[in-house]
């Protein structure tokens, strides 16, 4: 998730790791720190602004040849001094930024304990420091400690580390990127070119499992076994300040992209579908066994997320509706000891959903937020939390996180079929599925489908959304994000409520996007008839092995096959993209769309 950075050289450190923190800063954060390496190893970390950052190393001075520096996006424990990286171990030798999570640090962190560690944050990352240490102090050389505390972890990660009396920079990466960047008086390590591109354009991109020795006359690239790796060198041609996308036009784009990623964390560590599982941070098994119903309480985005999450746990025989925030803050739906109150809310902050959950502080329901920010309001508010994990999102327009958010809420309804609905064990198909889904995502991101049927249908009126089932809340969110991007005027429908009003508007200059599951889809097609006899282009978005529709709609957008329930987390994919191309040819301000705020912290 977010910035790693190192400088390796023979002269002061300090000045380029703060330069190359705040070239990362694009990529969100909520604390920053130092580890600079002379005689002795000092941090310097603070939570916050790299602002606040800097403030400290200039009373607290920490010099060194020899610097990692990090930028945190918490997803273990809130954001504060204590948990921002660099993490040393108990005797201060070692010190470890890293992005990403270790999924097994719970139990890396019993056994430490039994052996006598102490640990001073709530991270997961403190483990690495605290394992690195057991092994120097079992006599190890700092590399092969290192690559032993590397084989303990499981999870996506990329790590960089310094030891104490040992002017070097230990690196590798699973899953989390990381680059070297070769310098004529130094080398460089960073989660992102950006980072160092002032300071040199050779780059050697790290792939998974690699390890980097990064020293100031070189840097060596081996694999976890130790076998010497050849990594090409390549020169970048980007002016600094280019890539701060990441060489993508707007942040949605990026984000879009980034959701095979950013599935991969939601999910990781939370499944296993062989043994039947599905972990849910601190929520032990049987946390819902008293629950016989759920209400939903979010706005916009994460309210369509939400009506997923509905139709995901009636299937599986929990009752459970989804309420906008604003209305259940003035009318709430009365809630009992056997109700769980989920509040869905990207940051954490939203006005709405905070309002919405006061208003049922005094009952005894149970109050649980699902969220991408640690730490955040929301999370501190009520009895449980659980983080989608996606990484900070910048562009206004929430895309990884719909993702993401559905994707969570699909193991938490997991989690209470077995323990509040009608389900004897978990379902091993939906969570096979769930694990595919980054892969659909990627194949999806591959083609160019919905950019060209963007253009194609540029010039309509009207742009109509229309779903069944997990179709819907997909066709609604289709349509918000359409109307956010692009200014034009789009709705979303039940496919089935068209007959029952909308379809007046439907003429020859609006267009219909139809959403296919693989279910429900002969109704769907019959809706479809009904607009194609007004003279509305239709494009359905449809599962590859849907039959009947190439006949009737004007153009298909096919997706990966596999399970129905599914299928919308793809669709919502194809539509993401659909509205970023639509929204680029009228030339919208894309990442900061008018009267809009990516966090309202207003009622
Ligand atoms: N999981 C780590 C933490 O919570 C690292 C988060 C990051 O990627 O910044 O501190």
């Amino acid at each position: 998730m977010c910035g790693i950075t190192a400088r390796v050289g023979d002269d002061e450190a300090l000045d380029e790791l703060l330069t190359s923190l705040t070239n990362l800063e694009y990529r969100g954060y909520d604390s920053a720190g130092v580890a600079l390496l002379d005689e002795d190893l000092e941090v310097c970390k603070r939570e916050g602004e790299t602002d606040a950052l800097k403030r400290a190393v200039a009373e607290e001075e920490p010099s060194g040849s020899i610097g990692i520096g990090h930028t945190r996006w918490s997803t273990h424990g809130p954001p504060s001094d204590a948990n921002a990286h660099p993490h040393t171990g108990c005797e201060g030798r070692v010190a470890v930024v890293h992005n990403g999570i270790i999924e097994n640090y719970e139990s890396l962190r019993t056994e430490l304990r039994s052996r006598g560690h102490e640990f001073t944050s709530e991270t997961d990352t403190e483990v690495v420091p605290h394992l690195v240490e057991e092994r120097l102090t079992a006599g190890h050389d700092p590399e092969v400690a290192f690559r032993e505390a590397v084989a303990c972890l499981e999870g996506s990660f990329a790590i960089a580390l310094v030891v104490e009396g040992d002017e070097t920079v230990y690196a590798t990466r699973k899953g989390s990127p990381l680059v070297v960047g070769l310098g004529d008086d130094a080398n460089y390590l960073a989660s992102d070119i950006p980072a160092f591109l002032e300071f040199t354009d050779r780059v050697v991109y790290l792939e998974d499992d690699d390890v980097a020795v990064v020293r100031p006359d070189g840097v060596d690239i081996t694999g976890l076994d130790g076998a010497p790796l050849r990594r090409e060198s390549h020169t970048v041609d980007w002016a600094p300040g280019d890539a701060e996308k990441s060489g993508y036009n707007h942040y949605m784009l990026k984000e879009i992209n980034e959701q095979p990623f950013a599935l991969r964390q939601a999910i990781e560590g939370r499944t296993d579908p062989a043994a039947g599982e599905v972990v849910l941070g601190d929520l032990p098994a049987g946390t819902f066994e008293e629950i016989d119903r759920v209400q939903f309480v979010a706005c916009g985005t994460s309210y369509h997320a939400s009506l997923y999450g509905v139709a995901l746990l009636q299937r599986r025989g929990v009752p459970a509706a989804a309420a906008l925030a604003s209305e259940f803050a003035a009318d709430p739906t009365p809630v009992d000891g056997s109700t769980l109150v989920v509040a869905v809310t990207q940051s954490g902050e939203t006005a709405d959903t905070l309002a919405a959950i006061r208003e049922i502080e005094d009952t005894d329901a149970r109050t649980l937020a699902v969220t991408n920010v640690v730490g955040s309001t929301a999370a501190r508010e009520v009895d449980d939390a659980v983080f989608i994990r996606a990484g900070p999102e910048i562009g206004v327009a929430a895309t990884k996180t719909f993702s993401s958010q559905v994707a969570t809420l699909g193991l938490l309804a997991e989690r209470l079929h077995v323990e509040a609905g009608d389900g004897e064990s978990f379902d091993a198909a939906f969570l096979e599925g769930l694990e595919r889904i980054p892969e659909a995502v990627d194949q999806i991101l591959d083609r160019r489908r919905a950019e060209q049927v963007a253009e194609a249908y540029a010039g309509m009126d009207s742009y109509f959304f229309i779903g069944r089932g997990i179709g819907y809340p997909v066709a609604l969110e289709g349509a918000l994000k359409f109307k956010e991007i692009t200014y034009e005027h789009a709705e979303g429908f039940a496919a089935g409520e068209l007959k029952h009003g909308p379809l007046a508007l439907v003429t020859g200059t609006s267009v219909v996007f139809a959403i296919f599951t693989g279910e429900n889809d002969e109704k769907t097609l019959h809706n479809v008839q009904e607009v194609k006899s007004r003279g509305a282009p239709v494009i359905a978005v449809a599962p590859e092995s849907t039959t009947g529709i190439h006949t009737v709609a004007d153009d298909v957008i096919e997706v990966p096959d596999g399970p129905p329930e599914l299928s919308g987390m793809l669709s919502n994919v194809v539509l993401q993209l659909l509205s970023y191309h639509a929204a680029e040819l009228r030339g919208r301000p894309i990442d900061k769309p008018r009267n809009l705020a990516k966090s309202v912290t207003v009622e």
